[in-house]
């Protein structure tokens, strides 16, 4: 690894003015779990993505690493590690698909280090992006090599160009529960619904989300769910210890004596964004959950287009979003 110089940022507004100076060659890092012990040591570089020289610290700043309900609402700053966020009573009680999906994130370790904002700006895990030799397209190359080459992990919807899976569990849950998140830069700070935060391939290859270079996560919030609301949250992995989802699925739903009101069901693991299954969601509406769940489930068949080596997991996201939402039904 290359030396770099760090900063310890003691406000947001300090951090935001670091990475002005500094240019794109400088980050934000929290607890490094992904920066500096995979980007970074892995040497992940190319044209699109410069290899940072300075690092500014978050986990300096005291207004950033906190939990609080505030009218009702769930608050939680970036910098807070993941395993307080697992742990939290206040997110167990009133947010429990956040919980649980803040508590598979890897290992205890790692949620004692990673934060919620680091979770849900991580880089991709795409093995030929991490691997030195392929200057793929997110790299600023010209070439996906997950179309050719191993692309058993890869995206089975809205892939074009690149076919990444976006890593984060808690944006799955996130995007369920209609969160949103406050991003201060040098004009100030202004609040994003995660439903405009994710970018994916189509729209910019070299991101996965809106963040601008010089711009800071500083907070999530979720608000109250309505009375009564169902939540699931399910995470299929290849190994048992700890591990990226092959398809995860969250779900926050309104149902009245079996009928489905309203409600959210999102995947992960199967596009480059968090992904919405709106067409499950409009087929379940007004509906009784337990005779429609199957065949709704089944419509997303028709969104898939598999690569070479991972049609299997076509069934998987069916499979496990009936589940995830019959699990709702029994919360
Ligand atoms: C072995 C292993 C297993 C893992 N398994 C999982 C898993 O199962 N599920 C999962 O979701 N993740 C997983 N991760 C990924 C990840 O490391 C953790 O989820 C962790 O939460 C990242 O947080 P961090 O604070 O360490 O991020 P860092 O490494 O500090 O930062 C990651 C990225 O986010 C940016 N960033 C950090 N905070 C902010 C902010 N406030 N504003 C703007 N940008 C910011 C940084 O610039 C950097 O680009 C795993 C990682 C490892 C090493
Ligand atoms: S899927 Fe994306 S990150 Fe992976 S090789 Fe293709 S372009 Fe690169």
């Amino acid at each position: 690894m290359k030396s770099f110089e760090l900063y310890d940022a003691t406000t947001v507004e300090e951090a935001v003015g670091l990475l002005d100076q500094h240019g794109p060659t400088s980050k934000v890092v929290a607890g490094g779990t992904d920066l500096v012990t995979g980007i970074m040591k892995d040497w992940v570089q190319g044209p699109g993505m410069p290899y940072p020289d300075v690092l500014i610290d978050l986990t300096t700043i005291s207004e950033i690493n906190r939990i609080a309900v505030e009218d009702g609402a769930l608050r939680i700053g970036a910098a807070t590690p993941l395993a307080d966020i697992a742990e939290s009573a206040e997110v167990q009680a009133g947010w429990p698909v956040l919980s649980s999906a803040a508590h598979s994130v890897a290992s205890p370790l790692i949620r004692n280090f990673g934060t919620l904002g680091g979770n849900l700006n991580q880089r991709p895990r795409c093995w030929f992006l991490r691997g030195e030799h392929f200057p793929c397209y997110k790299k600023g190359g010209d070439f996906c090599f997950a179309v050719t080459g191993n692309n058993r992990m890869h995206a089975i919807i809205g892939g074009e160009l690149c076919y990444i899976v976006h890593p984060s569990d808690t944006a799955v849950a996130l995007l369920a529960l209609g969160a949103a998140t406050t991003i201060a830069g040098p004009a100030g700070r202004r609040e994003v619904a995660f439903d405009e935060y994710f970018v994916g391939p189509r729209e910019d290859v070299l991101r996965e989300n809106i963040l601008q270079h010089n711009e800071v996560m500083v907070d999530v919030k979720v608000p109250q769910p309505a009375a009564g609301a169902r939540m699931a949250w399910i995470k299929l992995k290849d190994r048992q210890v700890y591990d990226f989802a092959l398809t995860s699925v969250a779900v926050v739903a309104s149902v009245e004596n079996g009928v489905w009101q309203d409600g959210r069901i999102v995947l992960g693991g199967v596009a480059p964004t968090p992904w919405r299954a709106t067409m499950v969601e409009q087929a379940l509406a007004g509906k009784d959950v337990q005779s429609a769940v199957r065949s709704a489930s089944a419509l997303i068949r028709n969104e898939a287009r598999p690569l070479s080596l991972n049609a299997y997991k076509v069934d998987i996201a069916i499979g496990l979003t009936e589940r995830a939402v019959l699990q709702a039904m029994a919360a």
